[in-house]
């Protein structure tokens, strides 16, 4: 089958790979389509620099099941599915707990196994959900990561309730999607960006407003402040929008060191989160209000697989609003 790899030479290489093997709980999935998120840079980064061996990106994955192992139960050949690109073990005490996003043994899909820029991809059952025969895959695959990060952080970390604000730091794919995640559970939300093409889309996500840094400064009273950016400017505007009982979710990663006193938090009972990755759950929420029309990844670039390096180059440059999504 063909592939796109990315190879320890930091080069960008379409693959001839033999078919995944399919053990007794696990599915073959004909990828119909395949998102092309930010977080494929830093695992192409992580290959150069040899902290990764080279392997087939693609975490946002949606297809048709093509063969279902001997114990499968929850699918048949020719179901429409949308993939959890976390295989975790299920086994480990965060896995007991549900809390599939923390496992340690587990493995990701176009991070330590292969992923989806790929002709077919074999997953566990438990990290596929059924989607309805109409379901366009082109805007199933972003839901994979970008819709179900999302979810995670406005909902299961950020507990956004109605009436609060929200204010979403960085409308980029999974900004767009925590909008219309914090839009469907009630919320005011204001987007900030500093690029004018990203406030534009922030507004037509559902965003009540979209500010540049200068203008979010003056906030004092957020209820969720959503940080997809993590750089120390944006952490430290984050925790000045908190108002009583605030929450600062952090989901991007980043290295920069902010200065916090304890009562910095401790007064007003605000609080600092860490959101990583996503669960089944999650997904299953994020497809639901796809279905019900209150989530839908904007997708602003088709390609075909052969064309992944592009597309990544265009997104290193910062010229893609919204999601690419390949289409093998
Ligand atoms: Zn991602
Ligand atoms: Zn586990």
């Amino acid at each position: 089958m063909r592939a796109i790899r990315f190879e320890a030479d930091g080069s960008i290489q379409p693959v001839n790979l033999p078919m995944p093997t399919v053990g007794p709980e696990d599915v073959l999935v004909q990828v119909l389509a395949a998102g092309v998120c930010r977080t494929d840079l830093h695992t192409l980064e992580a290959v150069k620099e040899g902290r990764r061996p080279p392997v087939v990106p693609g975490h946002e994955i949606a297809g048709k099941v093509t063969k279902a192992g001997s114990d499968v139960y929850v699918v048949n050949a020719g179901d429409l599915v949308a993939v959890h690109y976390e295989q975790p073990c299920g086994a480990c005490r965060h896995c007991r707990k549900k809390r599939t996003n923390l496992c340690q043994d587990g493995h990701s899909l176009g991070f330590d196994v292969q992923g989806g820029y790929a002709e077919h991809v074999a997953v566990n059952q438990g990290t596929i959900l059924p989607l309805p025969a109409d379901f366009d895959p082109v805007i199933a695959a972003p839901l994979g990561c970008s819709g179900t990060t999302a979810y995670h952080a406005v909902v299961t970390a950020g507990d956004v309730t109605e009436e609060e604000l929200v204010v979403v730091l960085g409308a980029g794919g999974v900004g767009l999607s925590a909008i219309q995640v914090a839009k469907a559970q009630g919320a005011r939300v204001v987007a900030v960006d500093v690029r004018p093409g990203a406030q534009k889309a922030a507004l037509e996500a559902g965003a009540d407003t979209a500010a540049d840094a200068e203008e979010a400064g003056r906030i004092r009273d957020a209820d969720v402040v959503v940080d997809f950016v993590s750089t120390a400017a944006t952490l430290q505007l984050g925790r000045g929008m908190l108002g009583v009982g605030g929450r600062l979710v952090v989901v991007a990663s980043g290295t920069e060191p902010i200065s916090l006193t304890a009562e910095d938090i401790m007064e007003g009972g605000r609080a600092i989160l860490g959101s990583y990755s996503s669960t089944m759950a999650d997904l299953a929420r994020a497809v639901a209000l796809a279905e019900n029309g209150k989530l839908t990844p904007v997708v602003t670039r088709r390609a075909s697989l052969e064309e992944a390096a592009v597309v990544l180059r265009e997104l290193e440059a910062g010229t893609i609003v919204g999601r690419a999504v390949l289409t093998p």
